[in-house]
């Protein structure tokens, strides 16, 4: 039962503190934001969980997994933790099929080829794509590309997703309807889901919990009702829009 446990992350770039004592918890099937605006720390908490950095000190861990405990010999890496994503940045690759896009990763986990085409049409059947498979990418449209690129997310299984501003690329009326039809997708599939975004809309209207982030540290967690209507800080009320 994959709970994740961010326990007290601190992280600095070269002497620069980007992100201090992060903690937080996402329940198993939860969609839980982070949210805050543009460098304040929310990628970096992502990369932090996904393994692609290391915290200064922490823990993070999903149930009994220790994927982080500030020991070297034991930090597990990047390809052990079981976790999908979709980073803004993690476009598709060109010369490949979409079909071949979402196999790419099985085939590192070296699945076989049946099991492999099973999976890839059974991810593209979950975001409405079976029919574009034999496609390249730059036969679709953005929003398509976005799809694909969450297929490819999901594909083995992971215990928890990780998505990173997966919408800012899209125009605003197709982030719209990306916006409902990844709830809908989020709550059919039941997987654990940590999202980052610094669209207040956005945040409010997907996610069961929020975590605020300001300037590297959390300044509140809470439901979307609960961080509208009583926001911890001034600081909370003024980001999220409210006068207090
Ligand atoms: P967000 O995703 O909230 O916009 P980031 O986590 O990307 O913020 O960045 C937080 C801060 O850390 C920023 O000031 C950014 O410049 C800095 N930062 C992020 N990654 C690095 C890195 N690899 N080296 C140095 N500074 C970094
Ligand atoms: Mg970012």
């Amino acid at each position: 039962m994959p709970e994740l446990a961010v326990e007290n992350i601190s992280k600095s770039f070269s002497g620069n503190t980007v992100l201090t004592d992060v903690e937080f918890t996402v329940a198993e099937g939860e969609f839980f934001t982070l949210l805050g605006p543009s460098g304040c720390g929310k990628s970096t908490t992502l990369a932090c969980v996904a393994g692609l950095e290391d915290p200064d000190s922490g823990t993070i861990r999903v149930g009994d997994n220790v994927f982080f405990d500030g020991r070297r010999d034991t930090t597990v890496p990047p390809e052990g933790r079981n976790l999908g994503l979709v980073f803004q940045s993690y476009a598709l690759w060109p010369h490949m099929t979409v079909a071949d896009n979402l196999a790419f990763p099985l085939k590192l986990r070296k699945l076989p080829a049946d099991e492999r085409d099973r999976r890839v049409d059974a991810a593209l059947d979950k975001v409405g794509l079976l029919e574009l498979r034999d496609r390249y990418p730059h036969q679709l449209s953005g929003g398509q590309q976005q799809r694909v690129a969450l297929a490819r997310g999901i594909v083995y299984s992971p215990g928890v997703l990780l998505l990173d501003e997966p919408l800012s690329n899209l125009d605003a009326k197709m982030r719209d309807q990306a916006r409902a039809w990844l709830k809908d997708l989020q709550r059919d599939m039941g997987i654990t889901t940590v999202y980052v975004t610094h669209d207040q809309v956005e945040a409010m209207s997907l996610s069961d919990r929020i975590a605020v982030f300001l300037g590297g540290r959390l300044e509140q967690v809470g439901t979307p009702a609960e961080i509208y209507e009583t926001p911890a800080t001034p600081e909370v009320a003024a980001f999220i829009g409210r006068c207090n």
